[in-house]
């Protein structure tokens, strides 16, 4: 299956303090560029060793010291307007742009960490915004089809660039999606995290995949049973071990180490599955549903063994309540779970948008 859109379009654009942003379309990106934000300050975010987890905790202080405050009803990832207050992209149209996150907890520019009684190391790395539509209103869910093809192809871009640089270990495209989960720019994006260590979370992920193909065993194992939704190439499943509830994970049916490696039909499928997989969990409860979406890549060095697969993590066990992370899960790192997988991809396959 050929992609309708061709060929992926990038333009760089430096703002005056600096940061970068790209314009990613299947269009060519033209126009010049409006007013523009005040300078951000300059980033200086340190990682101290936590002795108890064997783990870093990244301090962004700056992050508190917010100079820029909009007003409430002022979007900084709308297109700009003549003569309207200036956002984070200077520009009238765009179809996806991503640009340097101004106040980073990882950034190419963070500064030796202050001399502390503790271990600490430098946040190198990267965060930026990935912002999906110049439409202020609407969902991932809700764009069409084009448009979520085109951000997987971002996805690849960004990771392709950001794992290219000598201090990054791995980059993680993420969604925040409902204030159930903090979110307080309703403006549809996610961000990226570009880290100069290989996190908690994927450490195990890696050893997993270096031992054996987990994911394409697994979908051996349990054939359709667990799959939602799915194609020749992409396939959505509850994971029989599921942890959230209706927790879903998108996957090549081919082992890829990243969406780099998407051939153009998996790029479609991908997309497509994972639209199609987050209009059914809003149908769910027939109200948008507050989820943590999480793409995990291969980190640098692991791309023989790695199989990449985004993780939707939602929030809601039914339509008002809930699901906390409480003393067992955040204590322990234990997971309570009152629905069984089994369940869920029942309800789930009810939920057809
Ligand atoms: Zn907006």
């Amino acid at each position: 299956m050929e992609a309708a859109q061709g060929k992926l379009h990038r333009r760089l654009h430096v703002k005056p303090d600096g940061r970068r942003l790209w314009l990613y379309g299947w269009e060519p990106h033209r126009g010049e560029p409006l007013e523009e934000l005040p300078p951000a300050p300059a980033p200086a975010p340190h990682c101290r060793w936590h002795p108890l987890r064997s783990e870093w905790v990244v301090y962004a202080a700056h992050r508190q010291e917010r100079t820029f405050k909009p007003p409430a009803e002022f979007c900084p990832l709308c297109p700009a307007a003549p003569g309207a207050s200036p956002g984070e992209i200077p520009f009238a149209a765009f179809e996806i742009a991503v640009f340097e996150n101004r106040f980073p907890s990882f950034s190419p520019l963070a500064p030796e960490p202050p001399p502390l009684p503790v271990e600490t190391s430098r946040a190198a790395g990267a965060c930026e915004v990935i912002v999906y539509s110049a439409e202020h209103a609407g969902s991932l869910a809700a764009l069409p089809e084009e448009r979520v093809r085109l951000l997987v192809e971002v996805w690849a871009d960004r990771c392709r660039e950001i794992l290219a640089r000598p201090e990054v270990a791995f980059a993680m495209p993420f969604e925040n999606r409902g204030e159930q989960v903090g979110v307080t720019l309703h403006h549809p994006h996610g961000q990226l995290y570009a880290f100069p260590f290989v996190p908690p979370v994927v450490k195990p992920m890696v050893e997993a995949f270096r031992r054996e193909s987990l994911l394409e065993r697994l979908m051996d194992r349990t054939g359709s049973a667990y799959e939602v939704d799915g194609d020749a190439n992409a396939t959505a499943f509850v994971p029989p071990f599921a942890r959230f509830p209706f927790e879903l994970w998108i996957a090549t049916r081919r082992r890829a180490p990243g969406p780099w490696a998407f051939e153009a039909a998996e790029t479609a499928s991908f997309a497509a599955v994972l639209r199609r997989s987050l209009a059914r969990l809003d149908a769910l409860f027939a109200r948008p549903m507050p989820y943590i979406a999480l793409l995990y890549a291969a980190p640098k060095g692991e791309e023989a063994h790695f199989h990449t697969h985004l993780q939707i993590l939602p929030f809601l066990r039914a339509a008002e309540r809930l699901k906390y992370l409480a003393g067992c899960e955040q204590g322990a790192g234990t997971f309570l779970a009152d629905m069984l997988p089994e369940t869920m991809v029942e309800r789930l396959k009810a939920a057809a948008p």
